[in-house]
Order: C-alpha cells, then structure tokens, then sequence
C-alpha cells in the first residue's frame, strides 16, 4: 500500500511516522519551500493526548528527542485581570508518566523534530492542486511544479484552507468566529523576566479583560542557550541525545514570551486585515491603553516582524459522506478556534488512529474502505465535538464581548474564579475536569 500525504505540518508528519514504522510505504508533499519555511505562531501546546499519539506514531529515539526538546513544563496555570491581580491560579503538578504531562513546544522546534528521519521521504515546494481517483480506487495527485504522484490513499493534511478538501467535500464550509487575534514574542531577557510575576515567568498566564478582551502569556524556555549550545536544568534535558540530534541545526528558537492577544472582530479598526508588524502591535497597545505597565511594556517591547494576525475560522460539521481511498485528518477537516488548544492534539489523534486502521489492512485484518470509513466515523465524532468545545471558548457573538452584558459576565466569572481560588477541593476538580479533557485517546 503506498499512502500520499499532502501537507507536511503536525498531523501530517505524525501519521507518515506511524506509516513508516508500521512498514507501509509513505510520502509527503508539502508546499513550504523549504523545512524552515512557512510557519505562523511560535508555541502549541501538547496534551497528554496528543503525547499519547506521538508516542504511538514516532519512533522511541525520536519521541524521547520531542521530550528533550519541549520547553520547561509549566507548572502553574493562573488567570490575571488587566491590572495583572491573580484571580485563580492551579498547580500543574508534574505526573511521573511522560506522557500525562501537558508540554510547551516551539513550532518550529516541534516541526524538525517531526521531520528527522523522512527527509528521504518529505518533498518540498510541491503544492498541491487537484486529484483523480481511477476506477481501481489509485489516486493520482497533481502539483504545481507538474509532477504527479500515484499512490493507493491519499491523505489531506493540508491544514485550514485544504485544496484537497476543496474537491473532495466542496459543500464543506468554515466560517469566521467573529475573533481577531494579534500574536508575537519577545526575547526572554532579565528585563522582560522581571515584568512578570514568579507564577507567570514558570507558566501559562492568562489575562481577561473588559469589553472581551483576552490575552495569554507562554514564557517558553528551552535546553540550549542564545547560541544554541545545549544547557542542563532545563525539564527532561538529555544532553547527549540533543547535541546528537540534527534537527537542532535547523533550529534558531531562543528563548522567549510568547503573547497571543484577541477580542471580537468589531473593536478592531476596519483595515486590520491591511496592517502589519509594527502598525499591529500599536493597534493593540492602544487597545490596551488602561491595562497594567508590565503587560504594556511586554507589548511595547515585542520585535515588530515577530507580530502577526490570525482571523480565527471555524469548520462547519458536515454529514458524513461514503469513504473512498480519499481521506482527511487535522485542520482540514476539523478546523476550530484555538479556544481550548486542542486543534493541533486532535490533528495528532487522527494520525495515530488512521496509522492503525491503515496497519490492519496492510497486516490483512481488515478491508481498505472498510478500515477508512471506521477511521472517519470515530474521527467525526470526537473531531466535531473539539469543533464546537473550541468555538465555545472562542467566539464573537459570546456576551462578555457585549457592552453592558460583558461586564456583568465578566464580574460574574471572576466572583466565581476567585472563589474556586479559596477552595482547594473545587480547585482540585476543576484541575481534574481539565486533565480528562485533555487525555482523551483512542484505544
Ligand atoms: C493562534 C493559534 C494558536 C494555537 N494553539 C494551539 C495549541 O496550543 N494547541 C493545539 O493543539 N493547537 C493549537 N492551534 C491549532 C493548531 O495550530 C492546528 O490545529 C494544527 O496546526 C493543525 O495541524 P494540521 O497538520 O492539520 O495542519 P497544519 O499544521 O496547518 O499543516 C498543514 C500543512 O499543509 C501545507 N499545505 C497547505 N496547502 C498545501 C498544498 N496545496 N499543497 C501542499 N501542502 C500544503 C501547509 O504549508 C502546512 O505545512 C492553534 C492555532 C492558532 C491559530
């Protein structure tokens, strides 16, 4: 069996992993020119469950270079008001099973180490352009450069706006969440330590602010140094397996805080979509022209072309539909807000369940279309419902973006958090509801 994948990003790159150790014989194409190429945003967070995925598909070296190469482990999640007062803060306690363990990864970081070992197997510079399904259910791709590709599957892992998706399932749609987030990141230095609290500098920090507004800080701290020489203390460091492991020569992360900033579309100026890097951050500096100094001065002080917009998109459900030896997984079929930070662990989950729905059928256990189709119906489900938690969390026609409403909802939200604060067996819960809902898998 030969499986095409298209799209080289999380989900893509997990499933040729898991392909490739099973034995079934892969490639990717991907339209990024190079591997260093393309990527927006700095920090994702893995869940246990997308932990769970990668230590399925990945092989056991290369798993254990993912652990070695995340940044320090947040050991605290803490919202703050604008005026950065704390207002609930839990403990995130480190499980002594790696893989229970949320985990703080630079894309780009994460992106090389996805791609140490398929380098023979990865071509860049191809974008993809359409298929043909044959009578005999082979697929043929076409690409831009005008080479082709034949193959048995052919796998859509080409993220939002999937150009496979778009002649596969045209009916499916994705709408606008009504949210505008502005991102960027400043380098770690003692001077932007010293503008955050102990709790913020050692963990994930989030700001809610009146009129909807919403911030969160990563403070990403990594085992190398400024020059890239690798440093012991930090996490899971393992010295030797990082000095030994090439992706880290295709890797410039350093340090850094990582800040994501975001409210509904309407409190921003028409011809958001037109500005760039500088002209961005002073949009939300003046947004945020009555928060605290040290939150201001994290703005003031953020490399302009580090400073990007994302309008957040939403995938509508759609019902399901026969299986052929065309699939999809991740964002391009099931893109949702980032709202709870799940998009990329669900891409991750849809490569290691179709990794073995695909192995069974190399092993003869079970029938191709067959063994699709039960990869697409679970997917779907657990899928659509990450959709729609995500677009709870996220979206523009929630009432704390309200003018008179938000504020109530607001107080109303921080009267409840603030109570949870005080007592350590509520806190406890909510910890735990977070935990399962991050552990999620398929056995
Ligand atoms: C601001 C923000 C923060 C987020 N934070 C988190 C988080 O903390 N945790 C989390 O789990 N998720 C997070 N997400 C979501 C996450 O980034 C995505 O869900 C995840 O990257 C999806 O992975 P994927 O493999 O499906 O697609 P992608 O990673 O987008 O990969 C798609 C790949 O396909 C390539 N491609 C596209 N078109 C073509 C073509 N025609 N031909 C060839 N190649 C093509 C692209 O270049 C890309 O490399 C966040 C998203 C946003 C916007």
């Amino acid at each position: 069996m030969r499986v095409i994948v298209i799209g080289a990003g999380t989900g893509g790159l997990c499933l040729a992993h898991g392909l490739r150790r099973a034995g079934v014989e892969v490639s990717v194409h991907e339209r990024d020119r190079t591997r260093t190429g393309g990527l927006q945003g700095y920090r994702v967070g893995i869940s246990p469950s997308g932990s769970r995925a990668l230590s399925r598909c990945l092989p056991p070296e290369l798993y254990r270079t993912f652990l070695a190469t995340c940044a320090r482990t947040p050991r605290h999640f803490t919202m703050y008001t604008e005026k950065f007062r704390e207002v609930l803060s839990l403990d995130l306690v480190e499980q002594p099973v790696p893989e229970d363990n949320e985990r703080s990864v630079s894309r780009m970081t994460l992106r090389q180490v996805l791609l140490t070992g398929l380098e023979d197997v990865t071509h860049f510079d191809r974008e993809f352009t359409r298929y043909d399904q044959h009578a005999d259910g082979t697929v043929t791709a076409y690409f831009t450069d005008g080479t082709t590709v034949h193959g048995d599957v052919l796998v859509a892992a080409d993220g939002t706006n999937s150009a496979v998706r778009r002649q596969y399932l045209p009916h499916a749609r994705l709408e606008d969440a009504g949210i505008v987030a502005v991102g960027g990141k400043v380098a770690l230095t003692p001077e932007i330590r010293a503008l955050l609290p102990d709790r913020a500098v050692h963990g994930i920090s989030t700001v809610f602010a009146p009129g909807g507004q919403f911030c969160i800080l990563h403070v990403m701290e990594f085992p190398w140094d400024r020059s890239g020489a690798v440093r012991t203390g930090i996490g899971g460091t393992d010295a030797e397996l990082l000095a030994a492991w090439p992706g880290l020569l295709f890797d410039n992360t350093r340090d850094y805080v990582m800040w994501g900033f975001s409210a509904s579309t309407d409190k921003f100026p028409a011809d958001i979509g037109d500005r760039r890097g500088e002209q961005l951050r002073r949009q939300v500096q003046a947004m945020t022209g009555d928060w605290h100094p040290d939150l201001r001065a994290l703005f003031a002080r953020t490399e302009d072309d580090t400073v990007f917009r994302v309008n957040i998109r939403t995938s509508v459900p759609v019902e399901p539909w026969s299986p052929s030896t065309v699939t999809l997984l991740g964002d391009a079929i099931h893109t949702m807000t980032p709202g709870r930070g799940i998009g990329a662990n669900t891409a991750l989950r849809d490569a290691a369940l179709l990794t073995r729905k695909l192995t069974a059928v190399r092993d003869g256990r079970a029938e191709l279309l067959t063994a699709i189709g039960e990869y697409e119906t679970r997917m779907r489900e657990y899928g659509y419902e990450a959709v729609a938690a995500s677009r709870k969390q996220m979206s523009g026609t929630d009432p704390i973006h309200r003018p008179v409403l938000g504020r109530a909802v607001l107080a109303g939200m921080r009267t409840g958090m603030r109570l949870v604060n005080h007592v350590p067996a509520l806190k406890r819960r909510m910890a735990a509801a977070e935990q399962s809902f991050r552990t999620a898998e398929d056995e």
